[in-house]
Order: C-alpha cells, then structure tokens, then sequence
C-alpha cells in the first residue's frame, strides 16, 4: 500500500504547491480565488484523505486475511488429497485384492481396484471338462449332474436371468459384479433368483442342467470383462 499512500500524498502536495504559487505570484484576482481554494484542499486532506486511506488499509487487511484463509484451506486440500492417493495405494498394493488389478489393463478406474479380491468357484467340484478356448469356447465347462447347486462367484446384481433366445446358453444367469466385470451361467435346469436381485457370493443361483446347445448335463462358466470374455482360470480362487 506504500505505492498508494506516495501517490495520493503527491498530487495532493501537487495541488497545494500549484495554489500557493498562483496565490503569492499571480494576479491579484487570482491570490483571492486561490486563498479558499488552497484552504479548502487541505481541509478536504485533513478531513477526508486520512480516513479514506485508513479505509483503504483496512480493506487491504481483511484481503491479506482472506488469503491467508484460502492458503490454509488449500493446505488442507492438498493434506486430503495426499491422505487419498495413501490409501489407494494401500488399497492396490493389497494382497487379498488383486481381482481387478489382474486384469493388467491400464488405465483403472475406481470401481475396477475396489472390485477387487477372487472368483469364488461357481460349484463345489472344481472339475473342469473342457477348457477355455476362444473363438470355439468362450468359457469354462464343468459336468456335473442336473440339479447341482450353482453359486455366484462372486457378489453383484442380476443382469440377465431366462431363456438366450439364440439357444445356445438356455436357461442361463448373467451376474453384473461392477468394475466391467460379469459372470455367466449356462445350461441350467432352474433359475433360483430374477433379474435386478442383488446376490453374495457363493449364494445358490441356479440349479445346474442340460438345456440350450449341450450334448449331457454341465455347467458352463464364462467370465467378461468389458463384455469380453477372459479366461476364468486367471481369476477363480486358487
Ligand atoms: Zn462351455
């Protein structure tokens, strides 16, 4: 406010300087309309300038608090965010949750590292029969006899529950787990949940069967992520 003060003192002494001059140098008639002039200015000064400056340095005040307010607030930003990136980095570096973080994609989205942990095997027999193997065989096959409970693999909200209209899956289940992340169930005998259900994992689902395109009784298991599906080996619980 240094700057402000100088400038304003200035042209004020400016003025000053400038009546007194006219009032002692020049014509007659110039000293008497001067005289009030000069005297006027520095009442106008006394009365006026010092409050007016004083204002402007309280102002000037009440700014430096407010940016000294923001500072701190900012601190605290930058504390939170620091705390944040902390325990994501927890979150990812975690043993027990690598379900997302196996995918090795990059690019993760909240959802994707917070999906984390494993498939839980889709039925008690860990028994597989036909092996993932794209383009012919986009999932897992477990034969087992119809009625063998069928469990979620993990939680998630039922996407699709009924008959595949092409009549290939039959009566199947397509379980939403989140993070791009879904599981499949075909082939069954009989739906045990609907469409919108929320389900746990390891929660009976389906009973196991032989409709759709199957030549005997299994399970097929697929696992999708981003609507492509991926090798269930890579994720079910060792
Ligand atoms: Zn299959």
């Amino acid at each position: 406010m240094d700057w402000f003060v100088k400038v304003v003192s200035i042209v004020i002494f400016w003025f000053l300087l400038s009546a007194l001059m006219t009032m002692f140098q020049g014509r007659r008639s110039a000293r008497v309309i001067n005289l009030p002039i000069a005297l006027l200015i520095i009442v106008i000064t006394f009365e006026h300038a010092g409050p007016a400056l004083a204002r402007v340095n309280g102002h000037y005040e009440e700014v430096q608090q407010d940016v000294r307010g923001l500072t701190d607030a900012l601190n605290v930003v930058g504390n939170t965010r620091n705390k944040v990136n902390d325990s994501i980095e927890n979150v990812e570096n975690s043993p027990i949750i690598n379900f997302g973080s196996k995918a090795k994609l990059p690019g993760r989205t909240f959802s994707e590292i917070f999906s984390g942990g494993h498939l839980e095997w889709p039925l008690k027999s860990k028994e597989i029969t036909q092996k993932f193997s794209p383009p012919d065989h986009h999932g897992i096959d477990f034969a087992v006899e119809a009625g063998t409970p069928i469990l979620a693999a993990r939680e998630g909200r039922i996407r699709e529950a009924g008959v595949d209209s092409s009549g290939i899956y039959g009566n199947y289940i397509l379980i939403d787990h989140g993070g791009g992340f879904q599981t499949l169930y075909a082939h069954c005998s009989e739906l045990k949940t609907q469409r919108g259900k929320n389900v746990f994992d390891k929660d009976v689902i389906a009973l196991s069967g032989n409709t759709g395109n199957s030549t005997g009784p299994h399970l097929h298991f697929e696992v999708r992520y981003s609507g492509k599906a991926v090798d269930p080996m890579q994720y079910l619980r060792k």
